[in-house]
């Protein structure tokens, strides 16, 4: 079986390494894009099977990626996780709204991510490396 394809949006080093350690030791490929209007075109050239989708992020917020996924046939059909530090001004609602299937408050629980992130890829039964790390949020 073929690794599962993650792109992951997020204009933080150090997050983006944090998600990468996290999903190589599951057994996931890792995408990145670290501004919102490179999203589109690495989700386009990679075809992941899931996107994480930060919300603060240069040129653009993640609700504006969302919005191009959306409007786009191939894209609109990949799950969308949210993870942001942003909780205020119902960013959860408007996220889940505006096309997220989930929305993951930062910073992460590595176990309760790789658990979303299996059971929106179909794959409930994975067993879970953790690498029992907190993330950094982007505050
Ligand atoms: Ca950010």
């Amino acid at each position: 079986m073929t690794n599962k394809k993650i792109l992951i949006v997020e204009d933080d080093a150090d997050v983006r390494l944090g998600y990468q350690i996290l999903l190589k030791a599951n057994h996931y490929d890792t995408f990145f894009a670290a501004d919102s209007s490179s999203a589109v075109s690495e989700a386009r050239k990679h075809k992941p099977d899931l996107i994480i989708l930060d919300l603060g992020l240069p040129a653009g917020d993640g609700f504006i990626v969302l919005e191009r996924f959306r409007g786009n046939t191939n894209l609109a059909v990949i799950p969308v996780i949210v993870v942001s530090g942003r909780d205020l001004h119902g960013n959860k609602e408007r996220a889940l709204k505006e096309g997220a299937k989930a929305f993951v408050q930062k910073p992460w629980n590595d176990n309760e991510l790789l658990a979303l992130i299996s059971e929106l890829l179909g794959q409930p039964n994975i067993v879970y490396l953790a690498t029992g790390k907190i993330h950094p949020g982007d505050t």
